[in-house]
């Protein structure tokens, strides 16, 4: 019995694609690198953990963004 190797998404039971994280933990943090850079030149020189911890604390920030956030910031 052969058992294929399938990575998890570390977030979730979905497969992953990219980086660990399944098709939509990925799209999610695509979207969040998409928007750090839209912050860097509107509000200048911001890092990137201070760009997920402003994110984080925001109301509309959506589910998936604030898992990948959480799981960003403990790198
Ligand atoms: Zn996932």
């Amino acid at each position: 019995m052969t058992t294929k190797f399938e990575p998890k998404c570390i977030l979730c039971v979905r497969k992953a694609i990219q980086e660990k994280y399944c098709e939509y933990h990925y799209e999610a943090l695509e979207s969040l690198r998409a928007h750090y850079e839209i912050w860097k030149s509107r509000y200048g020189d911001i890092s990137w953990d201070d760009y997920l911890n402003r994110l984080q604390k925001m109301k509309n920030t959506g589910k998936w963004i604030k898992e990948v956030i959480e799981i960003e910031l403990k790198k």
